[in-house]
């Protein structure tokens, strides 16, 4: 196995004709071998529609099937072993633990949906059955099923290579969904993205399943990316990465004649509401936790901690303290590309320039020539100075939070109302100090997708019961999570079938029950045949 630069569709591997570039290790600066190629417009329609002639038969796959496939996906990227952990660190910076850990998940994902595509509750089938003497009219036979939405494109995220990219989580919810996939890859990880297409590509074949059903484009989201969007047969769009780039692709997809859906994850500031219980118990300890959570992958997740909110008082100052100290034995750590690297320089630098804003702690200047490298910083202000400013509310990429002080409970509800919808809320309290905060907790579940109580943001479990969304703008649409079992209902929708005989009934709406479903029959969970 080797890379090659070629891109991978309608089940072949072509050279990409839209000119070429380089990959490029971020800890160096170095090119990475082999030369890349990117698609031209012309490949990318050849793609899509070798992605609709799939979904004809894929949507149509046996749930026993897909499963095997999604399976199968999860074995074939296990087999790429330390070439591709190798890749991935070489490509991101990040330590080979990292990769062995986001591989693991990226392959537990998909296995995950293997599970919950065999069990078949996604297709929500509900019976209603016929009363033709009910009177003043008659009722039909009504029978309701989800069913697959049409070929997803999935624009990988930079700083989840595997877990969040080519066979990531929005990748593998819509193949369980029964859509075919057009991944537009993450130029900061070509080679990585080139592997795990591979093992995509291999698995398709051993399953015997259509060409099509998943292809890997690269080139520039603003060539391939918005072609990728634009064509009539792709029906939605999963996206992770900046707001600018989620909302420009969001506005493309509603400009289009037929508009389709854009679940574009876009990150948030995650503020984490420090109680003067959990101050008083253990300044200095949540200091350290704190310090780990910012600074984990050199800062680069999109739950990282970037604000802290707290009542002023001797014990806020002695979490700074001991933040400080933690701080000042935090290197200056890897970036994922020069872009990344600069936006988060310029980021600080635009804060540090609004009047109220100081510096209260770094981790190690950067001291290394080569390579992309950031360091850790802790940013304070106050409520007021909070408030008025909204250019200090925006996520800056990166190992940095801030701070913000507030005079009482009401300012910190006050900073909290400013603030727009993010992926998390996290409280930390002494035991039943929140009893006499409910409005806190009320007003940060408006807020967020996911709620944290005396823990931290970063480390997001793929599970059936997470949300990793949340309102505007931390999402462009905060009924649907990216992670866990539900994303799967991003590339849903429902069919009601009204009087049809049973035998053009899809099995799962069958009278006879033939896929052992649990169903809905005239408002009864049951397993039963009508
Ligand atoms: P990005 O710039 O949003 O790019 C993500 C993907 O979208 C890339 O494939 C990119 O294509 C494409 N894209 C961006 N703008 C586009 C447009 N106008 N039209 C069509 N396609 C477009 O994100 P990134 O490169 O991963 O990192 C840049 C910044 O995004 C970071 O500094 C950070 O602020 C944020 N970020 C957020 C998260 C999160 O979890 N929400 C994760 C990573 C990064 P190209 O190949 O042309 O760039």
């Amino acid at each position: 196995m080797s890379i090659t630069g070629n891109l991978y569709y309608n089940g072949t591997w072509q050279q990409g004709l839209g000119g070429t570039y380089q990959a490029g290790n971020p800890a160096t600066g170095e090119s990475l071998a082999p030369t890349m190629t990117m698609a031209t417009r012309a490949q990318v329609v050849e793609a899509v529609a070798a992605a609709q002639e799939a979904f004809l038969i894929y949507k149509d796959s046996s749930l026993a099937e897909r499963a095997k496939f999604l399976r199968e996906c999860a074995k074939e990227i296990e087999a790429l072993g330390e070439e591709l952990l190798t890749r991935v660190s070489e490509e991101t910076g990040y330590p080979l633990a990292r990769a062995e850990g986001e591989r693991n998940r990226t392959c537990g994902q998909l296995r995950m949906f293997a599970d919950l595509v065999e069990g078949g509750s996604f297709l929500d089938p509900r019976i209603d059955t016929a009363q033709p003497d009910r009177k003043p009219a008659p009722k039909p036979d009504l029978r309701y099923l989800n069913q697959a939405l049409g070929p997803v494109v999935v624009f990988g995220a930079s700083n989840f290579p595997l877990a969040f990219s080519v066979a990531g989580g929005d990748t593998a919810s819509a193949l369980a969904a029964g859509c075919p996939v057009l991944v537009k890859g993450h130029s900061s990880h070509p080679g990585t993205s080139e592997l795990v297409a591979q093992a995509m590509g291999r698995a398709a074949k051993n399953c015997k399943m259509p060409a099509g059903v998943f292809s890997l484009l690269m080139g520039s989201g603003a060539e391939v990316g918005s072609c990728l969007v634009e064509a009539p047969e792709v029906k939605a769009v999963g996206f992770t990465g900046s707001f600018a780039g989620g909302m420009a692709l969001f506005k493309l997809a509603n400009a289009r004649p037929e508009p389709i859906p854009v679940f574009a994850e876009m990150g948030s500031v995650n503020p984490v509401f420090l109680l003067p219980g959990a101050l008083k118990a253990s300044a200095a300890a949540l200091a350290k936790q704190f310090v780990v959570s910012l600074t984990m992958g050199t800062g680069q997740f999109c739950v990282n901690p970037g604000l802290v909110i707290a009542v002023d008082g001797p014990e806020l100052d002695e979490f700074v303290a001991a933040t400080a100290k933690e701080l000042a034995d935090v290197g200056a750590g890897v970036m994922l590309n020069e872009r990344i690297c600069s936006a988060y320089c310029g980021g600080l630098e635009r804060y540090s320039a609004v009047a109220g804003v100081e510096m209260l702690a770094q981790g190690h200047a950067i001291n290394v020539e080569e390579g992309f490298r950031a360091q850790a910083s802790l940013l304070g202000t106050s409520a007021e100075n909070f408030i008025s400013n909204k250019q200090i509310h925006e996520e800056i990429f990166g190992p940095v939070s801030l701070l913000v002080r507030c005079k009482n409970d009401a300012q910190r509800l006050q900073v909290l109302a400013h603030l727009g919808g993010q992926l998390t809320g996290t409280i930390h309290c002494a035991p039943g100090e929140l009893e006499g905060h409910r409005d806190l907790v009320d007003a940060l579940t408006r807020k967020v997708g996911r709620l944290v109580i005396n823990g931290f943001p970063t480390g997001v479990e793929v599970c059936p019961s997470m949300v990793h969304g949340g309102p505007f703008p931390a999402s462009t649409d905060a009924r649907f999570t990216s992670v866990g079992t539900a994303a799967i209902y991003r590339f849903l929708r429902a069919v009601c079938y009204q009087n049809f005989p049973e035998y053009l009934l899809p099995d799962a709406l069958k009278n006879s029950n033939p896929l052992n479903l649990t169903r809905t029959i005239n408002g009864q969970a049951t397993k039963a045949v009508v």
